[in-house]
C-alpha cells in the first residue's frame, strides 16, 4: 500500500510538474452551455447501453483474480466491487440488482485476501481509500445487502477495531491525517458505513479521532508557522486538495455530527482554516495544489488537486454555516471546470472527466438549477466523441474506480438519479 501511496505522491507532484510545461491539459470545451428556460432530458436508455458496454470491457480486462486484489478502492478489485454495489442501488438497474450484487461479492474476494495479508501491519489497517478499512467497510455493506448477517457483523467489527490505531497522534510517520491512508479517510469510511447500514455512526470514536486530527493540525501549523490554524503534511508536502490535503481533512471534520457544537475552540480553528483555504481561490476559481505552489498559477483542475475536489469542502461549509460566500466559491469552481475540465488525462474520477463532471451534479443538488444537469450531460457526451476517444490519454489503470472507466460507470449511473448523485464517499448531503 505504501508503495502505491508513494507512487501517487510522486505521480501527482513530479509528473504534473513536468506536464506543466505542456501547452494545455484539457480539450477546449466547444459544447454549448445551458439555454435558460430549457428542461434537460436524461437519455436513460442510452446511458444503460453505454454502461452495459463499459461493464463488458471492465469484466473482460480486470478480472476478479488475486493479482488485481491490491491497492484498495483506488485501483483494485475493491473498486470494481464498489461499482457493482453502487449500480445495485440505482433504480434504473433494479432488474439487474441480484446480478450486480453477485458481481460485487465476486470482486470483493481478491480484496479480502489482500486485506488478510496486510492485517498484521496494524498501522496500515485504518487506510480507507487504499487499504484494509475500505475493504472491511465494503464487505460489511455488501453482506448487509445480501443479508449475510454474521459476515456483515464480522467486517464491521474489524472496521471499528481499527479506530484505536488512528487515535494515536503519530501512528503514521508520513502524515496520518489525510484521506487515502490516514484519519480523514477512516472518518470518511465510518460515515459511509453508517449511512449504508442505516445505523448511527460511532460518534464517541469519531469525536475522539477528530480531536486528534485538530490537535495534529494545530501542532504542525505552530511548528511550521503556517498561516492556517490547522495545517498538515503528507510526505513533507502541505497538500491543499482532496487527495492528501487540507480540504478533505477539513471536510471530514465538518461532516461528523455534533463535533463542531461539542468543541467550540476546535470549531473556531476549523472555520478559520476553511477561511484560509477560501482566500487562496484565484480569479478563475482554482486553488493551488500545495502551499509551496501558492505563488504560482494554479493549473491542475483535478479532483485530487484543485477545484474539483476542494468544492466538496466549500459545499459542506455552505451546508453547515449557510454563508453565501461558500456557495459563490462553488459556482466559480463549477464555471472553471466547465471551461477547463475536459481533461486529456482520460475519463476517470481522480484526474479525469467523470470526476470533474460530478461537480455539476453536486451543484445541481445544491442549487436545483437545470444548467448544471446540462453541463454534466455535455461532459458525458464529450466522452463519446471521436475527438475524446482518439486524443485522450489512456490512464495507467484504465478499468479501475479512481483512474479508469469503473468511475465513469458510477458517474453515468448517477446521471439517471441526479437528485441523489454523489462522487464516491463524498456525499456532502448525507455525510
Ligand atoms: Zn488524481
Amino acid at each position: 500500500m505504501k508503495k502505491l501511496t508513494q507512487l501517487i505522491n510522486n505521480f501527482t507532484k513530479k509528473v504534473d510538474k513536468k506536464v506543466k510545461m505542456a501547452p494545455s491539459r484539457f480539450f477546449q470545451n466547444r459544447g454549448h452551455d445551458y439555454v435558460t428556460g430549457t428542461t434537460v432530458e436524461i437519455p436513460e436508455t442510452h446511458i444503460k447501453t453505454e454502461i452495459a458496454l463499459m461493464l463488458e470491457n471492465i469484466t473482460a480486462n480486470l478480472k476478479a483474480v488475486q493479482m488485481y486484489g491490491e491497492d484498495g478502492f483506488y485501483l483494485g478489485t475493491a473498486g470494481i466491487s464498489y461499482m457493482f454495489y453502487h449500480l445495485s442501488k440505482v433504480p434504473t438497474f433494479q432488474s439487474q440488482m441480484s446480478t450486480f450484487l453477485e458481481s460485487a461479492v465476486e470482486y470483493l474476494q481478491p480484496s479480502l485476501s489482500t486485506a488478510q495479508k496486510y492485517a498484521s501491519r496494524v498501522k496500515d489497517v485504518p487506510s480507507f481509500i487504499l487499504g484494509n478499512c475500505g475493504i472491511y467497510a465494503l464487505a460489511a455493506v455488501i453482506y448487509h445487502k445480501t443479508e449475510q448477517k454474521a459476515e456483515c457483523e464480522y467486517f464491521q467489527k474489524l472496521f471499528y477495531d481499527a479506530a484505536n490505531t488512528c487515535k494515536e497522534m503519530e501512528y503514521l510517520t508520513c502524515g496520518g491525517d489525510e484521506l487515502f491512508v490516514g484519519r480523514a479517510g477512516y472518518v470518511c469510511g465510518a460515515l459511509w458505513l453508517a449511512k449504508e447500514l442505516n445505523i448511527p455512526p460511532k460518534l464517541e470514536d469519531l469525536h475522539e479521532i477528530c480531536s486528534v486530527i485538530v490537535a495534529s493540525g494545530r501542532r504542525y501549523a505552530l511548528q511550521h508557522r503556517s498561516q492556517s490554524p490547522l495545517m498538515y503534511a503528507y510526505y513533507d508536502v502541505e497538500y491543499l486538495g482532496a487527495a492528501h490535503g487540507l480540504s478533505s481533512i477539513l471536510q471530514m471534520l465538518l461532516s461528523v455530527p455534533g463535533f463542531l457544537d461539542a468543541n467550540p475552540s476546535n470549531a473556531k480553528d476549523i472555520k478559520e482554516s476553511v477561511e484560509y483555504l477560501l482566500q487562496l481561490q484565484d480569479e478563475e476559481g482554482n486553488f493551488p495544489s500545495a502551499t509551496d505552489e501558492i505563488s504560482q498559477p494554479a493549473e491542475l483542475v483535478h479532483w485530487c488537486h484543485g477545484a474539483p475536489g476542494i468544492i466538496y469542502l466549500m459545499a459542506k461549509a455552505y451546508l453547515v454555516w449557510n454563508e453565501e460566500k461558500y456557495l459563490q466559491s462553488c459556482v466559480k469552481m463549477a464555471d472553471l471546470i466547465w471551461h477547463k475540465g475536459l481533461l486529456f488525462k482520460g475519463p476517470g474520477l481522480c484526474h479525469g472527466i467523470a470526476g470533474n463532471a460530478y461537480v455539476f451534479l453536486l451543484l445541481y443538488r445544491l442549487t436545483d438549477q437545470q444548467k448544471y444537469l446540462h453541463r454534466a450531460l455535455m461532459f458525458m457526451q464529450f466522452m463519446e466523441t471521436d475527438q475524446f476517444k482518439k486524443n485522450s490519454r489512456v490512464p495507467d489503470n484504465p478499468f479501475s474506480l479512481f483512474e479508469g472507466i469503473a468511475g465513469t460507470v458510477c458517474f453515468l449511473a448517477d446521471l439517471t438519479i441526479p437528485s441523489q448523485a454523489a462522487f464516491p464517499f463524498f456525499d456532502v448531503f448525507n455525510n
